[in-house]
Formats: structure tokens, C-alpha cells, sequence
């Protein structure tokens, strides 16, 4: 099973994880720009952060024969704070780069009027830089943001086609659907979507445009369950073609509309500004099955 996590913020998580991840199939992920957590209070924090994903984590996964990407965006939180704004200027010189592949997360937090400006603002600029758009959906009042986001999207120079909707569930898809937008599921251990339900879901939808992902971060989350919900799609019947669908090709046709998705890994340089990192790590890729 070759699997593509769309959506993972890789810089929390640990080689062990980038181990586990080449032994179950993973080969390619998107680290979406996100809040850490610990609120910026500087644009120069974002900066750093944005380097770090452009540069070293990339480089972290090649030593684990995984393809990585990023998104890069002012994420919805922080859009709230004044001392964060600024960063809105600096986004077009990275949105230039080879391994920007979309503009995100952004989308709706709070749903407050600084989230509707920065949300408008980073779907002009992804129309700008013909970069298609990660737009994380709000965990609270689910529906109504989802409504409100595409009224947004509706309403920018972005077509939905180019925007992919995430942490979609039961009550959201079919809007999301219909508005002809990319649908994403983040799959969590207690929270969102678990593995039986997005079966669920696939069943009702089927598997056109749908995309999975682990969201895996600094909260208790599984990098593994792209694969789990590959099994248990296999387990209710679906074919391993449409798994692949869902696991691989989607997230590929998805990010390839920026023109800049390379899964090549071993083009990545074998060092990182003059750090080899490899401390024990294995110089080649992990064995799948190890
Ligand atoms: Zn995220």
C-alpha cells in the first residue's frame, strides 16, 4: 500500500515516527504551516518556522525515503493577533518556492472578522501565485463555518476545485462536495473522524476527490492512520485500487496543481547547511516490513 499524507505537521513528531511511517507505506506528506501551540510574537518566529519547513524537515524526511512538502500560510488563530499580521507581507517570497506546493492552513478559527480578512487576502494570493488552497474547516459550529468558508471561497478569484476543504465529517461533506471542492478527513484517535466512520463516509460518497489524513501533531494523534483507514477500507470491501485512489492518487492530482509536486526523495541534498544529521539514523531508507 503506497500511501500520501496530505495533511501532517512532521516538525512535532520524532524519528521514530518517520520509521514507523516508511514501514507502513507512507512515502510523500504535506506539512501544512500551522500554530505551534506556543503563540508567535513576532513575524521573525513565522520566518524561522517557515525555513524549517522549507529546508530541515524536508531534509529530516529524505533520511526516511519520505517525499515532503509543505503548505505556507498566516494560520487562522494567529490571524487574530495584530503583532502576527504583518507576516501577510512577507508570504509572496515564499510562495515562490519549489517545495510550496499550496497556500495553508488558513480557513476560519473563531470565525471572527480578522479570520474573514486573512482568509480572503491568502485565497487572492494563492490565485496569484496559481498555488491551490488548504482551508482547515472549524472544529466548533461545523456547519455553519463550512458554509461561511464557502461563501468566502465563492467569492475570491480561486476556483473551488483548486481548494481543499479539511477536517470535513458527516455533517459537512456533502456541502463540501457540491461546491466541487477536494474533501479532506482528518483521522484522529478520539476526536474528528475514526476509521470506521470515514468507511462510512467513502461507502455514502465514494471515493472521488476524497483525501485522508492523520493531521499527527503535538496532541495525541497516530501518524499511522492513513494506513489503518486503508485497512479498513480493504476490510469492508473496497478494492486496493481504490485505496489507492484515496491513499495516493488524490493527494497527488491534488498538489500537483501547484506544478511543483517531486517525489523524487533521493534528490534531497544528503546534508542540511552543513548538518548531515545522521546520528545514528539509518543512511538508507528503512525496509518496508522492518
Ligand atoms: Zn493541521
Amino acid at each position: 500500500m503506497r500511501i500520501f499524507d496530505p495533511h501532517i505537521h512532521m516538525t512535532s513528531r520524532t524519528t521514530d515516527d518517520y520509521e514507523a511511517m516508511y514501514a507502513a507505506g507512507v512515502r510523500a506528506v504535506v506539512e501544512p504551516a500551522f500554530w505551534l501551540g506556543q503563540p508567535r510574537t513576532s513575524v521573525a518566529s513565522f520566518l524561522d518556522y517557515f525555513d524549517t519547513l522549507l529546508g530541515w524537515e524536508p531534509f529530516r524526511a529524505a533520511q526516511y525515503g519520505i517525499a515532503h512538502h509543505c503548505t505556507i500560510a498566516l494560520n487562522p488563530k494567529e490571524a487574530n493577533d495584530p503583532r502576527c499580521l504583518p507576516v501577510l507581507d512577507e508570504l509572496p517570497r515564499y510562495l515562490v518556492k519549489d517545495q510550496v506546493v499550496a497556500v495553508g492552513e488558513i480557513g476560519y478559527d473563531s470565525m471572527t472578522p480578522a479570520e474573514d480578512t486573512a482568509l480572503a487576502a491568502q485565497l487572492q494570493l494563492a490565485a496569484d501565485h496559481g498555488l491551490p488552497a488548504l482551508v482547515h474547516t472549524p472544529h466548533r459550529d461545523k456547519l455553519a463555518g463550512l458554509h461561511r468558508t464557502l461563501d468566502v471561497v465563492r467569492e475570491s478569484a480561486l476556483p473551488t476545485e483548486r481548494v481543499l476543504l479539511d477536517h470535513l465529517n458527516e455533517t459537512t461533506v456533502a456541502a463540501a462536495r457540491e461546491a466541487g471542492c477536494w474533501l479532506g478527513f482528518s483521522v484522529y484517535p478520539d476526536t474528528k473522524m475514526d476509521e470506521q466512520r470515514m468507511v462510512a463516509v467513502l461507502k455514502e460518497f465514494g471515493p472521488q476527490r476524497v483525501l485522508v489524513n492523520s493531521a499527527a501533531d503535538w496532541g495525541r494523534s497516530d501518524p499511522l492512520k492513513t494506513r489503518k483507514v486503508g485497512d479498513a477500507m480493504l476490510a469492508a470491501g473496497f478494492t486496493e485500487d481504490e485505496v489507492d485512489l484515496v491513499l495516493w492518487r488524490n493527494p497527488v492530482a491534488f498538489y500537483s496543481l501547484s506544478g511543483r509536486l517531486d517525489l523524487d526523495v533521493a534528490a534531497t541534498a544528503p546534508t542540511h547547511e552543513g548538518n548531515s544529521i545522521l546520528r545514528g539514523a539509518p543512511a538508507h531508507p528503512v525496509p518496508a516490513g522492518r
